[in-house]
Protein backbone atom coordinates (compact mmCIF):
# COMPACT_ATOMS: atom_id res chain seq x y z
CA UNK A 1 0.00 0.00 0.00
CA UNK A 2 2.65 2.01 -0.47
CA UNK A 3 1.51 6.00 -2.10
CA UNK A 4 2.59 5.80 -6.41
CA UNK A 5 4.08 8.43 -8.00
CA UNK A 6 2.24 11.46 -8.08
CA UNK A 7 1.11 11.71 -12.30
CA UNK A 8 2.02 15.40 -12.10
CA UNK A 9 5.71 14.91 -11.99
CA UNK A 10 7.87 17.98 -13.79
CA UNK A 11 11.84 17.94 -14.04
CA UNK A 12 13.75 20.66 -12.68
CA UNK A 13 17.30 20.96 -14.49
CA UNK A 14 19.85 22.90 -12.75
CA UNK A 15 22.75 22.32 -15.55
CA UNK A 16 26.07 21.99 -13.79
CA UNK A 17 28.29 25.51 -14.25
CA UNK A 18 31.70 23.18 -13.63
CA UNK A 19 30.89 20.53 -16.09
CA UNK A 20 34.17 18.78 -17.54
CA UNK A 21 35.09 20.74 -21.03
CA UNK A 22 34.75 18.85 -24.18
CA UNK A 23 38.55 18.32 -24.23
CA UNK A 24 38.23 17.00 -20.55
CA UNK A 25 35.92 14.17 -21.11
CA UNK A 26 37.47 13.25 -24.65
CA UNK A 27 40.28 12.30 -22.12
CA UNK A 28 38.53 10.69 -19.74
CA UNK A 29 36.29 8.82 -22.56
CA UNK A 30 39.60 7.65 -24.20
CA UNK A 31 40.34 5.46 -21.20
CA UNK A 32 37.45 5.32 -18.86
CA UNK A 33 38.31 1.94 -17.10
CA UNK A 34 35.15 1.17 -14.64
CA UNK A 35 33.76 3.10 -11.70
CA UNK A 36 36.31 5.89 -11.39
CA UNK A 37 34.69 8.81 -13.57
CA UNK A 38 31.16 10.00 -12.95
CA UNK A 39 29.39 12.55 -16.26
CA UNK A 40 28.28 16.33 -15.11
CA UNK A 41 25.06 15.42 -13.65
CA UNK A 42 22.94 13.12 -11.62
CA UNK A 43 19.16 12.45 -11.19
CA UNK A 44 17.50 13.07 -7.18
CA UNK A 45 14.06 12.29 -6.57
CA UNK A 46 12.28 12.83 -2.95
CA UNK A 47 10.32 10.29 -1.47
CA UNK A 48 7.88 10.80 1.85
CA UNK A 49 5.13 8.26 3.00
CA UNK A 50 2.83 11.10 3.51
CA UNK A 51 3.65 12.62 -0.15
CA UNK A 52 4.91 9.55 -2.22
CA UNK A 53 7.55 11.03 -5.17
CA UNK A 54 7.88 14.28 -5.40
CA UNK A 55 10.28 17.12 -6.64
CA UNK A 56 12.51 15.44 -9.61
CA UNK A 57 15.59 16.80 -9.99
CA UNK A 58 18.53 16.85 -12.78
CA UNK A 59 21.32 18.70 -10.57
CA UNK A 60 25.15 19.20 -10.94
CA UNK A 61 26.69 15.74 -9.58
CA UNK A 62 28.00 16.17 -6.07
CA UNK A 63 27.52 15.27 -2.59
CA UNK A 64 24.77 14.26 -1.12
CA UNK A 65 23.93 15.89 2.11
CA UNK A 66 22.76 13.43 4.72
CA UNK A 67 22.15 13.47 8.01
CA UNK A 68 23.96 11.47 10.63
CA UNK A 69 21.21 9.56 11.49
CA UNK A 70 20.22 8.91 8.04
CA UNK A 71 18.63 5.14 8.51
CA UNK A 72 20.49 3.99 5.49
CA UNK A 73 24.07 4.79 7.46
CA UNK A 74 22.67 2.63 10.10
CA UNK A 75 20.27 -0.28 8.77
CA UNK A 76 21.29 -0.51 5.49
CA UNK A 77 17.65 -0.17 3.54
CA UNK A 78 19.11 0.35 0.47
CA UNK A 79 18.80 -0.97 -2.82
CA UNK A 80 20.18 -0.43 -6.49
CA UNK A 81 20.39 -1.42 -10.53
CA UNK A 82 23.04 -1.61 -13.05
CA UNK A 83 22.78 -1.22 -16.39
CA UNK A 84 23.99 0.20 -19.59
CA UNK A 85 23.75 3.26 -22.32
CA UNK A 86 25.28 2.42 -25.67
CA UNK A 87 25.83 4.56 -28.39
CA UNK A 88 25.03 2.74 -32.23
CA UNK A 89 26.94 3.68 -35.52
CA UNK A 90 24.72 6.58 -35.90
CA UNK A 91 25.09 7.92 -33.10
CA UNK A 92 21.91 7.26 -31.16
CA UNK A 93 21.67 6.35 -27.29
CA UNK A 94 19.82 2.99 -26.18
CA UNK A 95 19.58 0.88 -23.28
CA UNK A 96 18.93 -2.93 -23.29
CA UNK A 97 15.55 -4.17 -21.25
CA UNK A 98 15.16 -1.33 -19.29
CA UNK A 99 11.87 -2.08 -18.20
CA UNK A 100 13.11 -5.39 -16.33
CA UNK A 101 15.56 -3.33 -14.73
CA UNK A 102 12.70 -1.27 -13.19
CA UNK A 103 11.04 -4.19 -12.20
CA UNK A 104 13.76 -6.15 -10.47
CA UNK A 105 14.18 -2.75 -8.48
CA UNK A 106 10.80 -2.47 -8.07
CA UNK A 107 11.37 -6.01 -6.30
CA UNK A 108 14.19 -5.39 -4.74
CA UNK A 109 12.61 -2.19 -2.76
CA UNK A 110 9.42 -4.15 -1.39
CA UNK A 111 11.92 -6.99 -0.06
CA UNK A 112 13.45 -3.70 1.85
CA UNK A 113 10.52 -2.29 2.98
CA UNK A 114 11.32 0.67 0.26
CA UNK A 115 8.98 2.26 -2.34
CA UNK A 116 8.36 0.89 -5.45
CA UNK A 117 9.10 3.55 -8.32
CA UNK A 118 6.83 3.20 -11.33
CA UNK A 119 8.51 1.78 -14.25
CA UNK A 120 7.97 4.85 -16.35
CA UNK A 121 9.26 7.36 -13.57
CA UNK A 122 12.48 5.02 -14.00
CA UNK A 123 13.01 5.16 -17.58
CA UNK A 124 11.99 8.86 -17.40
CA UNK A 125 14.69 9.28 -15.21
CA UNK A 126 17.18 7.72 -17.09
CA UNK A 127 16.19 9.95 -20.33
CA UNK A 128 16.81 12.75 -18.02
CA UNK A 129 20.04 12.26 -16.96
CA UNK A 130 21.06 11.17 -20.70
CA UNK A 131 19.03 13.94 -21.77
CA UNK A 132 22.04 16.19 -20.32
CA UNK A 133 25.35 13.90 -20.50
CA UNK A 134 24.49 12.09 -23.51
CA UNK A 135 27.73 13.07 -24.71
CA UNK A 136 29.59 10.82 -21.89
CA UNK A 137 28.24 7.75 -23.76
CA UNK A 138 31.17 6.61 -25.62
CA UNK A 139 31.35 5.50 -29.28
CA UNK A 140 34.49 3.48 -28.94
CA UNK A 141 33.96 -0.48 -29.36
CA UNK A 142 32.80 -2.34 -26.15
CA UNK A 143 32.48 0.85 -24.26
CA UNK A 144 29.64 2.31 -22.56
CA UNK A 145 27.79 4.43 -20.09
CA UNK A 146 27.41 2.47 -17.11
CA UNK A 147 24.16 3.99 -15.50
CA UNK A 148 23.47 3.10 -11.42
CA UNK A 149 19.67 3.95 -10.18
CA UNK A 150 19.91 3.60 -6.32
CA UNK A 151 17.44 4.18 -3.74
CA UNK A 152 18.19 4.73 0.02
CA UNK A 153 16.57 5.56 3.09
CA UNK A 154 17.22 8.66 4.45
CA UNK A 155 14.93 9.82 7.14
CA UNK A 156 17.04 10.67 10.32
CA UNK A 157 15.53 8.54 12.26
CA UNK A 158 17.06 5.31 14.91
CA UNK A 159 13.85 3.23 15.19
CA UNK A 160 13.77 0.39 13.57
CA UNK A 161 10.96 0.66 10.84
CA UNK A 162 10.96 1.78 7.19
CA UNK A 163 11.81 4.98 6.28
CA UNK A 164 9.86 7.57 5.76
CA UNK A 165 11.89 9.51 3.63
CA UNK A 166 13.35 7.78 0.86
CA UNK A 167 15.92 9.25 -2.17
CA UNK A 168 16.12 7.75 -5.69
CA UNK A 169 19.18 8.84 -7.89
CA UNK A 170 20.93 7.71 -10.85
CA UNK A 171 24.49 8.42 -11.43
CA UNK A 172 26.54 7.75 -14.83
CA UNK A 173 30.19 6.40 -15.48
CA UNK A 174 31.75 5.91 -18.99
CA UNK A 175 33.52 2.14 -18.87
CA UNK A 176 36.18 0.66 -20.92
CA UNK A 177 35.84 -2.33 -22.36
CA UNK A 178 35.78 -5.04 -19.88
CA UNK A 179 38.58 -7.58 -22.02
CA UNK A 180 41.28 -5.47 -24.17
CA UNK A 181 42.97 -8.25 -26.42
CA UNK A 182 40.18 -10.81 -26.74
CA UNK A 183 37.72 -12.59 -23.61
CA UNK A 184 39.90 -14.98 -21.05
CA UNK A 185 38.22 -17.44 -19.17
CA UNK A 186 38.11 -16.47 -15.31
CA UNK A 187 39.01 -18.54 -12.44
CA UNK A 188 36.95 -18.93 -9.33
CA UNK A 189 37.05 -20.07 -5.96
CA UNK A 190 34.40 -22.34 -4.14
CA UNK A 191 33.38 -20.08 -1.06
CA UNK A 192 32.16 -22.94 1.55
CA UNK A 193 33.17 -21.12 4.80
CA UNK A 194 30.77 -18.29 3.65
CA UNK A 195 27.22 -17.99 2.42
CA UNK A 196 26.24 -15.21 0.10
CA UNK A 197 22.12 -15.57 0.97
CA UNK A 198 19.41 -18.25 2.50
CA UNK A 199 15.98 -19.05 2.18
CA UNK A 200 13.87 -16.19 2.94
CA UNK A 201 16.73 -13.82 2.87
CA UNK A 202 17.73 -11.20 0.54
CA UNK A 203 19.66 -12.91 -2.28
CA UNK A 204 17.20 -12.13 -4.66
CA UNK A 205 17.33 -8.31 -4.12
CA UNK A 206 19.70 -5.93 -5.22
CA UNK A 207 21.15 -4.61 -2.17
CA UNK A 208 24.17 -3.06 -0.89
CA UNK A 209 24.38 -5.28 2.37
CA UNK A 210 24.37 -8.51 -0.16
CA UNK A 211 27.62 -7.19 -1.24
CA UNK A 212 29.51 -6.23 1.87
CA UNK A 213 28.86 -9.84 2.95
CA UNK A 214 30.46 -10.99 -0.34
CA UNK A 215 33.96 -8.67 -0.12
CA UNK A 216 35.51 -11.33 2.44
CA UNK A 217 35.18 -14.30 0.41
CA UNK A 218 35.86 -12.39 -2.59
CA UNK A 219 39.65 -11.40 -1.07
CA UNK A 220 39.94 -15.40 -0.24
CA UNK A 221 39.41 -15.59 -4.00
CA UNK A 222 41.95 -13.04 -4.95
CA UNK A 223 44.24 -14.76 -2.59
CA UNK A 224 44.01 -18.19 -4.22
CA UNK A 225 44.17 -16.92 -7.38
CA UNK A 226 41.19 -16.30 -8.71
CA UNK A 227 38.65 -13.53 -10.23
CA UNK A 228 35.63 -14.07 -8.80
CA UNK A 229 33.91 -16.39 -6.25
CA UNK A 230 30.88 -18.78 -6.97
CA UNK A 231 28.46 -19.19 -3.52
CA UNK A 232 26.67 -22.30 -2.63
CA UNK A 233 23.16 -22.67 -0.73
CA UNK A 234 23.17 -25.30 1.63
CA UNK A 235 26.62 -26.32 1.43
CA UNK A 236 25.71 -28.04 -2.15
CA UNK A 237 23.34 -25.91 -4.52
CA UNK A 238 25.18 -23.84 -6.76
CA UNK A 239 23.46 -19.85 -6.60
CA UNK A 240 25.97 -17.26 -8.63
CA UNK A 241 29.47 -15.43 -8.64
CA UNK A 242 29.58 -12.19 -5.93
CA UNK A 243 28.13 -9.75 -9.09
CA UNK A 244 27.31 -12.70 -12.25
CA UNK A 245 25.53 -15.68 -12.56
CA UNK A 246 26.49 -19.02 -14.04
CA UNK A 247 25.31 -21.58 -16.53
CA UNK A 248 26.65 -24.97 -17.10
CA UNK A 249 26.88 -26.91 -20.62
CA UNK A 250 26.30 -30.10 -21.65
CA UNK A 251 27.54 -32.10 -24.08
CA UNK A 252 24.43 -31.95 -25.98
CA UNK A 253 24.04 -28.11 -26.04
CA UNK A 254 21.99 -28.06 -23.10
CA UNK A 255 22.15 -25.53 -20.68
CA UNK A 256 21.78 -25.45 -17.32
CA UNK A 257 21.51 -22.66 -14.81
CA UNK A 258 20.40 -22.65 -10.82
CA UNK A 259 16.89 -21.42 -10.25
CA UNK A 260 16.27 -20.43 -6.30
CA UNK A 261 14.64 -17.55 -4.87
CA UNK A 262 17.97 -16.27 -3.63
CA UNK A 263 19.75 -15.48 -6.46
CA UNK A 264 19.70 -12.43 -8.32
CA UNK A 265 17.44 -12.59 -11.73
CA UNK A 266 20.42 -11.42 -14.24
CA UNK A 267 19.06 -10.06 -17.39
CA UNK A 268 21.91 -10.84 -19.16
CA UNK A 269 21.30 -14.55 -18.30
CA UNK A 270 17.94 -14.05 -18.95
CA UNK A 271 18.52 -13.22 -22.39
CA UNK A 272 21.85 -15.30 -23.29
CA UNK A 273 19.21 -18.54 -22.58
CA UNK A 274 16.67 -16.84 -24.50
CA UNK A 275 18.83 -16.48 -27.74
CA UNK A 276 20.30 -20.12 -27.05
CA UNK A 277 17.04 -21.15 -26.78
CA UNK A 278 16.23 -19.54 -30.25
CA UNK A 279 19.13 -21.58 -31.91
CA UNK A 280 17.39 -24.27 -30.35
CA UNK A 281 19.29 -25.17 -27.27
CA UNK A 282 17.32 -26.93 -24.77
CA UNK A 283 17.76 -24.47 -21.27
CA UNK A 284 17.24 -26.02 -18.11
CA UNK A 285 16.37 -23.85 -15.06
CA UNK A 286 16.72 -25.93 -11.87
CA UNK A 287 18.71 -26.72 -8.73
CA UNK A 288 21.89 -28.14 -9.45
CA UNK A 289 24.55 -28.96 -7.21
CA UNK A 290 27.98 -28.77 -7.08
CA UNK A 291 28.55 -32.85 -7.31
CA UNK A 292 26.77 -33.11 -10.62
CA UNK A 293 28.79 -30.54 -12.02
CA UNK A 294 32.10 -32.42 -10.79
CA UNK A 295 30.94 -35.69 -11.74
CA UNK A 296 29.60 -34.60 -15.17
CA UNK A 297 32.87 -33.31 -16.17
CA UNK A 298 34.68 -36.63 -15.17
CA UNK A 299 31.67 -38.06 -17.56
CA UNK A 300 32.38 -35.57 -20.01
CA UNK A 301 28.84 -35.34 -19.91
CA UNK A 302 29.32 -31.54 -18.46
CA UNK A 303 31.73 -29.37 -21.48
CA UNK A 304 32.04 -26.04 -19.79
CA UNK A 305 30.28 -23.51 -17.84
CA UNK A 306 30.40 -19.54 -18.29
CA UNK A 307 29.49 -16.20 -15.90
CA UNK A 308 27.03 -13.94 -17.29
CA UNK A 309 26.30 -10.43 -15.79
CA UNK A 310 25.75 -6.56 -17.28
CA UNK A 311 28.99 -5.46 -16.75
CA UNK A 312 31.56 -8.76 -18.58
CA UNK A 313 28.77 -9.64 -20.20
CA UNK A 314 29.68 -13.32 -21.23
CA UNK A 315 32.90 -15.09 -19.81
CA UNK A 316 33.92 -18.96 -19.79
CA UNK A 317 34.82 -20.05 -16.61
CA UNK A 318 38.44 -21.98 -17.09
CA UNK A 319 38.52 -23.10 -13.65
CA UNK A 320 36.52 -23.95 -10.40
CA UNK A 321 38.93 -24.25 -7.29
CA UNK A 322 37.56 -25.34 -4.00
CA UNK A 323 39.53 -26.30 -0.82
CA UNK A 324 39.69 -29.99 -1.55
CA UNK A 325 39.37 -30.17 -5.88
CA UNK A 326 39.49 -28.68 -8.72
CA UNK A 327 37.08 -28.34 -12.16
CA UNK A 328 39.35 -28.11 -15.20
CA UNK A 329 37.52 -27.31 -18.43
CA UNK A 330 39.79 -26.88 -21.38
CA UNK A 331 37.71 -28.45 -24.14
CA UNK A 332 36.68 -25.49 -26.72
CA UNK A 333 33.54 -26.31 -27.47
CA UNK A 334 31.54 -24.85 -24.85
CA UNK A 335 33.61 -21.64 -24.78
CA UNK A 336 32.64 -21.20 -28.15
CA UNK A 337 29.16 -21.40 -27.69
CA UNK A 338 29.48 -18.74 -24.50
CA UNK A 339 31.33 -16.19 -27.21
CA UNK A 340 28.90 -17.08 -30.04
CA UNK A 341 25.85 -15.86 -27.61
CA UNK A 342 28.39 -13.17 -26.01
CA UNK A 343 29.28 -11.96 -29.61
CA UNK A 344 25.28 -11.84 -30.53
CA UNK A 345 24.09 -10.07 -27.87
CA UNK A 346 26.44 -7.57 -27.70
CA UNK A 347 25.65 -7.23 -31.37
CA UNK A 348 21.88 -6.43 -30.60
CA UNK A 349 23.06 -4.20 -27.78
CA UNK A 350 25.42 -2.16 -30.49
CA UNK A 351 23.16 -2.19 -32.72
CA UNK A 352 25.01 -4.19 -35.46
CA UNK A 353 22.29 -7.55 -35.17
CA UNK A 354 18.32 -7.11 -35.48
CA UNK A 355 16.61 -6.61 -31.87
CA UNK A 356 14.16 -9.23 -32.80
CA UNK A 357 12.92 -9.76 -29.43
CA UNK A 358 12.35 -5.55 -28.64
CA UNK A 359 15.01 -5.45 -26.42
CA UNK A 360 16.24 -1.79 -27.08
CA UNK A 361 14.81 1.12 -25.98
CA UNK A 362 16.31 4.32 -27.24
CA UNK A 363 17.25 6.96 -24.37
N1 LIG B 1 24.21 -11.73 -9.69
C1 LIG B 1 24.63 -10.68 -8.96
C2 LIG B 1 24.86 -10.90 -7.51
C3 LIG B 1 24.84 -9.43 -9.56
O1 LIG B 1 25.27 -8.39 -8.83
C4 LIG B 1 24.61 -9.28 -10.94
C5 LIG B 1 24.86 -7.95 -11.61
N2 LIG B 1 23.70 -7.14 -11.53
C6 LIG B 1 24.16 -10.40 -11.67
C7 LIG B 1 23.97 -11.60 -11.01
C8 LIG B 1 23.87 -10.30 -13.14
O2 LIG B 1 22.76 -9.50 -13.39
P1 LIG B 1 22.61 -8.67 -14.74
O3 LIG B 1 22.81 -9.63 -15.84
O4 LIG B 1 21.24 -8.11 -14.69
O5 LIG B 1 23.67 -7.63 -14.72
Amino acid sequence: DLPLARPDLTWAVTTNDNAKSAEERDAILADPGFGNHFTDHMVDVCWSARGGWHRPRVSPYGPIPLDPAAAVLHYAQEVFEGMKAYRHGDGSIWTFRPYENAARMQRSARRMALPELPSDYFIDSLKQLIAVDGAWVPSADGTSLYLRPFMFAKEAFLGVRPAQKVGYYVIASPAGAYFTGGVQPVNIWLSTDYARAGKGGTGAAKTGGNYASSLLPQAEAYEKGCQQVLFLDEGEYLEELGGMNIVLVRRDGTLVTPESDTILEGITRDSILQLASDRGHTVERRRVTITEWRDGVASSEIVGAFACGTAAVVVPIGRLLAEDFEIVHSGPAADELALSLRAELTGIQYGRVEDRHGWMQRL
